[in-house]
């Protein structure tokens, strides 16, 4: 039993690649009798985005991707309240402590650092700073409050990945509260995961470089770190990570251009070598199919209608 949930954030339509990882996700959760949930990653409220809100549940539903339970938002004031929380759980180890750098400021230091750090790590400008040197810095920055940042002192973390292996990295002094207040993302992610009971993280393998941080801060908040499996992005022909510019790639450019989602389900299926070729299928059908540990690492090349190929 591994509860599981697929976190969208709504930037933009959820194209192949999203839905395959959100069907890997409930197949995860499913195969091993768990609840599948859904959370909105909205840590940044646009309401000109609430469309895409509504259309990635709307394409999850469409797929078959059934969920358990109310679906959490990270916009909503009681889930804000726990981020906070942990907030300052941190601030009491004394882990904590403000960063006045601007984005290229760090983007420069993080260039000119030596040692072992690594590639664009924070290099720990503001670490050590004298409550002096911290009133000073923030007179310069008086138009934005400090970001908080963790002192992780260069933790070596392994991920042990139950689809992309084994994967270790270095925990720079990463941000938990940006300098507008919202929280950041591997603080977000975690405090969440926890809260909801999830036992296993199902998601893109664009987010494993992150994952150390994320075990990290479990480890220091004392909440148990979940088992992750990071799945393959989906690429197109030309084999660069599939894009808008390839094709129908959303799930609604997809039925316009004449596929129905079962036939997209039956696709992703048979590129996880659950289903035959012409097959239709349901997430439901591909369930009995399903080995979790017999998704294989490498992406899969997806040909969309409408692509500059073909013309
Ligand atoms: N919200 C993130 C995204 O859409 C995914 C976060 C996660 O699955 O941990 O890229």
């Amino acid at each position: 039993m591994a509860d599981g949930r697929f976190a969208p954030s709504p930037t933009g339509s959820l194209h192949v690649g999203n839905l395959r990882t959100a069907l890997l996700a409930w197949l995860f959760a499913r195969a091993e009798g768990g609840r599948f949930l859904i959370r909105v990653e909205d840590l940044d409220p646009v309401s000109s985005r609430e469309h895409l809100v509504d259309e990635q549940l709307a394409d999850l539903a469409a797929l078959g991707l059934d969920h358990d339970g109310p679906i959490i938002r990270q916009s909503d004031p009681n889930v804000r309240a726990r981020h906070e929380s942990a907030v300052s759980a941190l601030d009491d180890t004394g882990l904590l402590y403000p960063c006045f750098c601007t984005r290229r400021e760090v983007a420069e230091a993080a260039w000119a650092a030596h040692g072992p750090l690594p590639e664009g790590a924070y290099p720990g400008t503001c670490r050590d700073l004298t409550l002096d040197q911290r009133a000073e810095r923030a007179a310069e920055r008086a138009d934005r409050g400090p970001a908080w940042r963790v002192r992780a002192d260069l933790a070596e973390v392994t991920v042990v990945d139950r689809v992309a292996g084994e994967h270790t990295g270095v925990v720079d002094d990463f941000v938990v509260r940006r300098g507008d207040g919202v929280p950041a993302y591997n603080l977000a992610v975690v405090v969440d995961d926890a809260a909801q009971g999830i036992e296993e993280v199902v998601r893109g393998d664009d987010l494993l470089e992150g994952t150390p941080r994320q075990v990290w801060l479990h480890r220091v908040l004392g909440l148990d770190v979940p088992s992750y499996a990071h799945v393959p992005l989906v690429l197109g022909p030309d084999r660069e990570r599939l894009a808008k510019r390839h094709g129908s790639v959303s799930l609604s450019e997809l039925v316009a251009a004449g596929r129905t989602p079962e036939q997209l389900v039956g696709a992703m299926g048979e590129s996880l070598g659950l289903a035959s070729t012409s097959e239709t299928a349901t997430p439901e059908s591909l369930l009995d199919r399903f080995d979790p540990d017999a998704v294989r690492r490498d992406p899969w090349v997806f040909d969309p209608p409408g692509d500059s190929a073909d013309h």
